[in-house]
Formats: structure tokens, C-alpha cells, sequence
């Protein structure tokens, strides 16, 4: 993810400290904040959704298939955010058998039908409303709120705005529209049928597959992905967008989707991604690992941009004209910056947040890998020391890069894991050298791939080289 604001383009008095005068909860600072327990994990999460743009509801049916993790289990803790839960029920071939359940808005507590044990898979058929806009969810700095699931302009009452729907996953939004364990240490493929009104294109992780064509004038999408990845990197989106097909990447479909008005300019904005994908894979010696790469620029978006699994979410401020571009193309480094994800977060996922630097620092430290590559070391240079001083800026003084404790989970989002940690790899970087630094990322993300990753793993990637 990368944040709204660049830390260095903050006004000061948002970069200030509170005062003493002013209460402090810090009861947060005795909470170990460890990775989450895995009793059951993800295997396969296959979604049928259709979307009601008058209420901002979606009417989800999910077959969820889990896992117990290690110990016999008969029972199942979902993440479910918001929901009207219809029915739980247990997959038994075609057949249905429904299952006990307790709800509480938030936790969906399932009584499975028998003790299921590690070599076994479950199915759950789980029939469900999701209603982001009656989320009460608190805010964070990286993403304004946190309702999973966006209905922008649903009823077509502002002018000037096109309708659209979006998701936005990363902390822990993504159980706002479907039941999922919503945690980064759990991966999952995924199937998702999106049937929407037949004027608009969808987007969603891995490739589409088929579309239908149904007498009330919708059309049914399905997209699969097949290879796992963490619940906070689902994606799907709709709209009226132009689709702009770039040359593939090794047979790879590279496209950008943005508002048909802005079609003219999406090449010269995000034009580079076919050399870019190719620069990271060279350098890190591990291919682009999925089946695609999209990106779309989402509409009144709560956040800078997004590395949902192939498919990439921008805010509309990647949305350049002509003039703007004469300067330069002010959205270059965040392309660098989710596409990078893709590798690191995507392939290999953060255990915990209290890990993010396993993220963001990566992502972060692209930026400077790309502006060397192509612009030369020079410039590259100054968007070190522009990141570097947004660090300083920060009042961030005294914070580790993993951190056990922190208030809220969005917290994390912050001058540490992003600048801070970037600036720590070019160091490292120069420390061990290009050779022994690039041969440790190729371990890195080779012996954690589809998994998680903490920075206890990265330590040992770089020792063995
Ligand atoms: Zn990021």
C-alpha cells in the first residue's frame, strides 16, 4: 500500500507531537501484538456476488474450504465484519447440511458436523449480506476508514462522478464482503463471480475466464486466480473504464483501466510497467510470479495506491494530462512501488503487521531501484534523501522497524516501515554488496514463496548467501 500523503509533503503540525497536557491511553503498549493462531487455514475461497447500487449492499454466496492447521478441530472462527449471516451450512458433495453458528457482527463462530483432522478438507456454504456502509469501523491514517467494500456514487446523484465499486483489503477489510480467516498469515485461492449491469467492465485477482450474458441485463464475470495469496490482497472493481492492453510481459496480459476520458494519456502514465516487470524480475531473479498484471484508478479512493494480486488500485492522482506530464511523470514511483509488491507482500506476505517491513520497506526501496535503473544514480539519489528526510521529519525517533506493540494496526503504516526501512536496505545494500544484497532477496523470496515471511527470514536468507 502506499499512503495518501508522502510523509515529507505533510504540514508540520501534523508531524507534531502531542503535548503533555493532553491525555495519553497507553495501555496499548502492553500488548503483545504476536501473529495470529492458526487453528484452521485457508484453502480455496470460491465467491457468486451481486451488488444492490441502491443500498450499497452485496448478496454474497461463498464456499469457503478449510483446514485444520496441526490439531483436531470441530469448530471454525470466521472473520465476518457487518454482515446479515443467511444460512451456514456444510458442503457434503451437491448436498447441503446446515450448521450451528453463533454471530456477534463481527465473529462468525461455526460448530462443524465432526472432528475434522489436518488431512482433511471442509467445505462451508455460506449465504450472506455485506453491508459496508452500516460499518462502524475506526479511521487510520493510511486508509480514511476501513469498510473493505466502496460504492462510489451508487445512485448516479453527483454529477461528475462516475459510479464504481471497489475493495480495499489491507488491514483487515477484506471480511467486510466476504467470511474469510482475514488475517496475512493465511493463504487462500480464489474464485469470484461478479455479476454486474452489463454497461460496466470488472476487474478482479488472476484471469477472467468466461463471461455470461443474462436476460435481466446484467452479465455474469468469473475470474480465478489459482495461485494462493493472503485475503487482504482480494480485489474487485467495476466501472465504466476504458481497457488499455500494453504489450504483454513473456505472453502476460499488462492493462490499465481507467475512466474512458482519461484513455488518451493511460499509456504515457503507466506505459513503463512492461519494463519495469521485467527490470524487477531480472534483478531479482525470480519471474513476475502471476498470471496478469492490472491496473485501475479507482474513484474518491481511501488510500494512495494498492497491491491487490494482479490487479493494483491507484487513487485518481495518477490521473495526469499532457501539461502535468511535460514535468514528468509524478506517478512513477508508486507504479514501481505496487508492482514490487507483487513480489514482496504478494508472493512472500508479511506473518504479521508487527512485520510490515517486510512489505513496505521493499516496496519503498523499489522506488530508488527503479530510479537508478532508469533515470541514473543521481536522481535516484534524491529520492533517497527526499525519503530519508521524511523519515527525519517524522517524529518517529525511538521506533523499532518490527515493533510487537502498537496501538492500532494501521499504525504501522508510518515513516518507519516505509522510509526508515527503505533506507535500510540501500545500506545493506552497500554493506554486503549488489552481488551477495540481490542473491539474498532471490533466497528471500524463493524459500518463503506463497508463505509468510518475518524479518527472522530475511536475516537467514541474507546469512546463507
Ligand atoms: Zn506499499
Amino acid at each position: 500500500m502506499l499512503l495518501l500523503f508522502a510523509v515529507a509533503s505533510l504540514p508540520l503540525s501534523l508531524l507534531a507531537q502531542p503535548g503533555d497536557d493532553e491525555p495519553q491511553d497507553t495501555s496499548w503498549k502492553k500488548i503483545y501484538r504476536e501473529s495470529y493462531t492458526r487453528i484452521n487455514d485457508l484453502v480455496h475461497t470460491k465467491l457468486d456476488v451481486r451488488f444492490d447500487f441502491n443500498k450499497s449492499y452485496l448478496y454474497g454466496k461463498e464456499w469457503l474450504t478449510l483446514t485444520p492447521h496441526f490439531y483436531n478441530t470441530d469448530s471454525v472462527l470466521l472473520d465476518a465484519k457487518g454482515m446479515d449471516i443467511k444460512e451456514v451450512s456444510m458442503m457434503n458433495g451437491t448436498s447441503k447440511t446446515p450448521l450451528k453458528y453463533q454471530y456477534d457482527g463481527m465473529l462468525l463462530n461455526i460448530k462443524l458436523n465432526k472432528t475434522y483432522t489436518r488431512n482433511d478438507k471442509y467445505t462451508l456454504y455460506i449465504d450472506y449480506v455485506s453491508k459496508p456502509d452500516e460499518l462502524k469501523v475506526a479511521g487510520s491514517a493510511a486508509i480514511t476508514d476501513a469498510k473493505g467494500l466502496y460504492f462510489v456514487n451508487p445512485k448516479g446523484e453527483k454529477k461528475g462522478v462516475e459510479t464504481q465499486v471497489w475493495t480495499q483489503g489491507e488491514t483487515e477489510g477484506s471480511s467486510v464482503w466476504f467470511v474469510t480467516i482475514d488475517k496475512p498469515n493465511q493463504k487462500t485461492t480464489q474464485e469470484i463471480t461478479m455479476t454486474v449491469p452489463a454497461k460496466y467492465v470488472t476487474l478482479s485477482n488472476g484471469l477472467k475466464i468466461s463471461e455470461k450474458k443474462n436476460a435481466d441485463g446484467t452479465r455474469s464475470d468469473y475470474w480465478k486466480m489459482d495461485l494462493p495469496h493472503a485475503p487482504y490482497l482480494f480485489f474487485m472493481g467495476l466501472g465504466d473504464f476504458a481497457v488499455i492492453k500494453d504489450k504483454p510481459y513473456k505472453g502476460k496480459e499488462v492493462s490499465y483501466y481507467v475512466e474512458k476520458n482519461q484513455a488518451p494519456y493511460a499509456m504515457k502514465v503507466f506505459g513503463n510497467t512492461p519494463e519495469m516487470m521485467q527490470f524487477f524480475s531480472t534483478k531479482l531473479g525470480v519471474d513476475y510470479p502471476w498470471a496478469k498484471y492490472s491496473q485501475m484508478v479507482g474513484r474518491e479512493y481511501v488510500s494512495g495506491a494498492m497491491e491487490n494480486t494482479t490487479a493494483t488500485l491507484h487513487q485518481d492522482g495518477a490521473y495526469q494530462n499532457n501539461r502535468q506530464l511535460a514535468d514528468g511523470n509524478g506517478w512513477e514511483e508508486t507504479i514501481a512501488h505496487e508492482l514490487f509488491h507483487q513480489w514482496f507482500g504478494d508472493l512472500v506476505t508479511a506473518e504479521s503487521w508487527s512485520n510490515l517491513t517486510v512489505n513496505e520497506s521493499f516496496a519503498n526501496y523499489s522506488e530508488y531501484l527503479w530510479d537508478e535503473y532508469k533515470y541514473g544514480k543521481d536522481y535516484a539519489d534524491e529520492h533517497n534523501f527526499e525519503d530519508m528526510q521524511g523519515y527525519i521529519m517524522s517524529g518517529s525517533e525511538g521506533k523499532d522497524l518490527v515493533r510487537f506493540h502498537y496501538n492500532d494496526k494501521e499504525d504501522m503504516f508510518d515513516a518507519v516501515s516505509y522510509n526508515k526501512g527503505g533506507r535500510i536496505l540501500h545500506m545493506l545494500r552497500n554493506y554486503v554488496g549488489d552481488d551477495a544484497f540481490f542473491k539474498s532477496l532471490n533466497n528471500y523470496l524463493t524459500t518463503n514463496k506463497f508463505k509468510a515471511g518475518e524479518a527472522g527470514q530475511l536475516r537467514l536468507a541474507f546469512e546463507e548467501v
